[in-house]
């Protein structure tokens, strides 16, 4: 009962970020490009970081606090890019690329993923942790930026702006889909693979 309670909790939370951060970047409290930018790229990183949260079902212990703590930075990575296109540390500069950086492509994230899951086959399982944590980061991030200006799946073309309601319910969606996931494939597996090599090592 306590978890349902945490989960509607978290996700109010979620989309209270989403609507309070969304607000804020139509109406910024002082006129100031860097304000503004940071805001915006808080918020990334505070949905990026609650959405964990519900994923690895609202038990905070030191690792899942981390976890979210990662999550939250990789969403705010996703703007780097702006930076990185721009060739300059101006967030003038940044802003006023003549088309979307390279981050910002749905596609990437179907590319790194499929790397993630391959190297999880190859080398360690972990991997998989790696891929849902990328995926949960970056995705939340495209679908915020989407309700502005479409998801972007390069070289294919871009999808037109998200509606207000289907960006939200996608980002309240996305965390509970991926937790299902994660809780009954990933986790089960992971802590049968810690108790047998406890048991080797005994
Ligand atoms: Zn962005």
């Amino acid at each position: 009962m306590l978890i349902y309670l945490r989960l509607v909790t978290m996700e109010i939370l979620l989309l209270l970020s989403c609507c309070i951060g969304d607000y804020l970047l139509l109406h910024p409290i002082k006129q100031s490009q860097l304000l503004t930018a940071a805001t915006d790229s808080l918020t990334h990183g505070i949905v990026g970081a609650f959405s964990w949260a519900i994923i690895c079902d609202v038990k905070f212990t030191r690792q899942t606090v981390l976890e979210c703590f990662l999550c939250g930075l990789l969403a705010m990575s996703v703007d780097i890019d702006h930076f990185l296109s721009a060739k300059s540390f101006h967030l003038k500069d940044a802003l006023s690329l003549p088309r979307r950086p390279p981050f910002h492509a749905t596609t990437v994230i179907i590319l790194v993923d499929l790397v993630l899951i391959t190297l999880s086959f190859i080398l360690d399982q972990k991997f998989l942790l790696g891929a849902y944590l990328f995926t949960t980061a970056w995705f939340s991030h495209h679908v915020r930026d989407g309700h502005r200006r479409g998801l972007w799946f390069y070289p294919f073309g871009d999808t037109s702006p998200i509606p207000q309601y289907y960006y939200l319910f996608i980002i309240f969606i996305f965390p509970l889909i991926t937790r299902f996931i994660y809780l009954k494939f990933y986790k089960p597996y992971i802590t049968d693979r810690v108790i047998e090599l406890d048991a080797m090592m005994v």
